[in-house]
């Protein structure tokens, strides 16, 4: 039987400590210039790949860990150095968990190293599913994938948004609608593969935060994919889609449980962006705890008032909170228990309202200095807000936990 242990082993240790000195010294030496710049870093990915933290393998290692720890601390790192350089480094791998979980062998070995490219000449991808009138309403998507039978090719139209590395990936993961009928169920996800036509990048988002990240609008018009670019195959979508509509019949008006079940899914991936937060809400309070300690006014250090120390004291409570909720979760996931309370949910909620919370209190403990581009807690303030908002917004957490909870259908 293992033994009950928070402890890191020593291989978790020496990946922590590798990733947070390419954190410290490569990572935040260029935050500034690429926020200011709003443009992805390349350099920097590149710096990465050539040490093997912008790869699959390097992330395929961490998602294996058996203690489910690997990618949470290894986003927590990342996105302590900066969150706008780190999610530029991270973002392939969504469009890569895409083709990993709902694609066949050979499509995992096809499309994964054109997602990476390598260290000479690095590529990105970009996993398009949010619309302009599908955010977190996934099920009302309108873009429309169609079978060309006779040329054995899917057909894509419709208009993506909020896509990271849209229009300048690689290779593109969108999500199409195949069976308007079936809500969610009635989806199903194909590669567009470099250079197709009709795939465009439409409006680049001027962004609040996280501003060294590409998010952009991806425009579909005719996109011609092969047969073979369905992930996961024709075969398994048709058997897919044939298992909906049979539950959709019986169950009798069942497009809105569908709807149901898929705002439950994502209790695996939200820990890693709960991790995410953890990391920009640790480096706001270590900022805020320096400066609190250097900083004097009336003859003594700052943090000698109780008003700022029991803030410092409230930030770092929750933020061991925040990661304490991410582990469990992670470990959940990597070891197969079931989230009866959407403990994955949880802990997205409760790292990412941390990191608002957290990264506004530095701000504040830093007064004047906090409020200038001088120091980094406005940036982190600013990417902070991301976390609350995508891969499902805290209302959506809110509204999963209790429809978990209640087992009632909550509007
Ligand atoms: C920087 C950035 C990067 C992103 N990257 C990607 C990406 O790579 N790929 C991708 O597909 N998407 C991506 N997204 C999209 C992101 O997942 C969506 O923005 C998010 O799901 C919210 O959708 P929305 O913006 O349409 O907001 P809406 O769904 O319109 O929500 C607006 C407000 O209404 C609230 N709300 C909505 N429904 C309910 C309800 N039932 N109950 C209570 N409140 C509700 C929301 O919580 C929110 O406060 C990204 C977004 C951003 C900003």
């Amino acid at each position: 039987m293992t033994e009950f242990t928070l402890d890191l082993n020593e291989d978790q240790k020496q990946v922590r400590d590798w990733l947070n000195g390419f954190a410290k010294d490569v990572m935040r030496p260029a935050a500034a210039e690429w926020d200011e710049r709003e443009e992805t870093p390349w350099p920097v990915i590149q710096e990465a790949a050539k040490l093997g933290i912008y790869s699959l393998d390097f992330y395929a290692q961490q998602f294996f860990d058996p203690t489910g720890l690997g990618i949470p601390m290894a986003m927590e790192e990342l996105f302590w150095g900066d969150a706008g350089i780190a999610l530029s480094i991270v973002g392939t791998g969504l469009a890569a968990v895409g083709v990993l979980a709902n694609g066949t062998e050979e499509q995992i070995g096809t499309w994964i190293p054109q997602m990476y490219g390598d260290a000479n000449d690095v590529k990105v991808a970009a996993f398009c599913s949010s619309e302009p009138d599908a955010g977190s309403d996934v099920a009302s998507m309108r873009t429309r994938a169609v079978y060309d039978e006779a040329k054995d090719e899917w057909v894509l139209n419709g208009t993506k948004t909020w896509a990271t590395n849209g229009g300048i990936a690689n290779v593109h993961v969108v999500v199409a609608v195949v069976d308007p009928e079936l809500g969610s169920k009635g989806h199903a996800s194909f590669i567009v593969p470099p250079n197709t036509p009709g795939l465009s990048q439409g409006q680049k988002f001027k962004k609040h935060g996280i501003r060294a990240s590409h998010t952009a609008e991806v425009v579909l018009e005719d996109v011609r994919v092969p047969g073979g670019c369905l992930l996961g195959g024709k075969e398994k979508l048709d058997e897919r889609l044939a298992r909906a509509r049979e539950k959709a019949r019986t169950a009798g008006g069942a497009g809105e449980r569908v709807k149901n079940a898929a705002m439950a899914t994502f209790e695996a991936s939200r820990p890693a962006v709960g991790a995410m937060a953890v990391g920009t809400a640790r480096a706001a309070y270590e900022v805020a705890l320096d400066y609190a300690k250097t900083r004097e006014q009336f003859g003594r250090p700052i943090i000698d008032n109780q008003g700022i120390a029991f803030q410092l004291a409230d930030m770092r409570t929750r933020i061991d909170a925040a990661r304490l909720l991410v582990w469990r979760a992670s470990w959940m996931a990597t070891t197969g228990k079931p989230f009866t309370s959407a403990e994955g949910s949880m802990s997205k909620l409760f790292a990412s309202e941390t990191a608002k919370k957290v990264t506004a209190q530095a701000i504040q403990i830093l007064g004047g200095n906090g409020f200038t581009r001088e120091y980094p807690v406005e940036r982190m303030h600013r990417d902070a807000a991301i976390y609350t908002i995508f891969e499902g917004t805290s209302e959506i957490q809110r509204l999963v936990i209790a429809r978990t909870l209640s087992g009632m259908p909550i509007r």
